[in-house]
């Protein structure tokens, strides 16, 4: 992953090169943004461009090879042979090959894990789980905490970033670097840290050994530690706006133009919900919620039971992608009476839906179903039973619709 394989944050990416040029890179970083966005990926490609050997190239090289990386007019050369320094990753050295693979010596990688049927006590730390983990990152660089947990089979446990992982993180920054000029620590999702993780890597978070960089990659800076968010400086990364989601799914996905628009404004910035939403057969999410909704309308309480117990079968991504595109439903019908044009963000049935949907039920309605939704994914995503959880969101649901 180079800078250029990421769409727009164009002053993001500014910034830290500017960080690295100037020799002003702190050495704990918190790369902040919400689900679905570069956070990841812009942590990946700073790796690789602060580990890249090509990122010094003499002024003459540079000026013979025409135009500067981003196509503007070459630099005057200057008269004495300074260095030029590229603004990303070469992507063809050693360095950026290895990077390439999630391979590289001196970047070493911690995620939360849990035990698994395989991996137990003690061993459930990142190293564990690497093959699976250079896998997660092939995929996609913008994958969620769901998504990893599915993928190394940890879906039915609690997370964590335990206290062993604290003791692995300073033991592999002790080493001396195997050939970059970093050594780096990316952590991604630190706000899974338990306390004792935190309060083992605060000394070396403020002190790290010469040429060491953390890289903590957060969304949400509030579950963190004060004393972990005092030792590190804030880097912002936004959102995808809806036109850089569309652009990615038109250039990188071959999704047709107008398809690309309608999932981009669906998913609201969440690259990782877009894809998700090209590749799936989202009708079925929103007929599924449309005839959910309709039980709990029609106060039918038997088949909600059968509903919630159907549901509590399905795997872990299809629960979610139910309740996600019943936020997304929801917040449309809260806007559809006020908007017009761009702000409503359906295809026509589900405007259909909106529209009968905004007829039975107030926006303060609206709102606490919405919030319920949001409760119950929260629950689900740490282990509640789907079933029980499902079913007593049901009869939630159904007590706002009748009342
Ligand atoms: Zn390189």
């Amino acid at each position: 992953m180079r800078f250029a394989d990421i769409t727009g944050l164009e002053e993001v990416k500014e910034q830290l090169v500017n960080s690295v040029q100037a020799n002003h890179l702190a050495h704990a970083l918190l790369f902040v943004g919400p689900e679905g966005s570069a956070n990841l990926a812009i942590a990946l490609a700073f790796a690789t461009y602060l580990q890249c050997t090509n990122r010094e190239k003499s002024a003459d090289a540079a000026a013979d090879a025409g135009p500067g990386l981003f196509g503007g007019p070459p630099e005057p050369a200057p008269a004495k042979a300074a260095v030029e320094v590229s603004r990303d990753a070469c992507g063809v050295c050693p360095s950026c090959l290895k990077m390439a693979k999630f391979q590289h010596p001196d970047v070493h990688w911690v995620y939360p894990v849990s035990s698994t049927s395989t991996v137990k006590g003690d061993n459930a730390v990142s190293k564990s789980f690497i093959t699976e983990w250079r896998q997660f990152l092939g995929q996609s660089a913008y994958g969620s905490l769901g998504e990893w947990r599915h993928l190394y089979g940890g879906e039915d446990k609690q997370v964590n970033i335990s206290k062993e992982e604290s003791r692995n993180i300073i033991g592999s920054l002790m080493l001396k670097s195997y050939e970059g000029p970093y050594k780096i620590m990316i952590i991604w999702l630190p706000e899974y840290m338990h306390p004792s993780a935190a309060n083992g890597i605060l000394k070396i978070l403020e002190e790290p050994p010469a040429k060491t960089i953390f890289i903590l990659v957060t969304h949400d800076t509030e579950k963190l530690l004060a004393t972990i968010l005092s030792r590190t400086q804030l880097v912002k990364i936004r959102a995808f706006s809806d036109n850089e989601v569309a652009q990615i799914l038109i250039q990188q996905h071959e999704v047709p133009e107008e398809k690309a628009s309608a999932l981009a404004r669906l998913a609201a910035g969440n690259l990782q919900e877009a894809l998700r939403l090209a590749t799936e057969a989202t009708d079925e999410s929103f007929a599924l919620f449309r005839d959910w909704m309709r039980l709990c309308y029609e106060r039918q309480y038997s088949k909600l039971v059968s509903f919630s117990d159907d549901m509590g079968k399905m795997g872990r991504d299809s629960q979610r992608n139910l309740l996600l595109t019943g936020l997304n439903l929801l917040r449309e019908t809260l806007v559809y009476p006020y908007a017009s044009g761009d702000l409503v963000r359906l295809q026509s049935e589900e405007l259909a839906f909106a529209e009968r949907f905004s007829k039975v039920a107030t926006p303060l309605k609206v709102q606490h179903m919405a919030d319920l939704l949001n409760q119950t994914l929260y629950y689900l995503e740490r282990n509640a039973n789907p079933k029980i959880a499902l079913l007593d969101l049901s009869l939630k649901l159904t007590g706002i619709l009748r009342t």
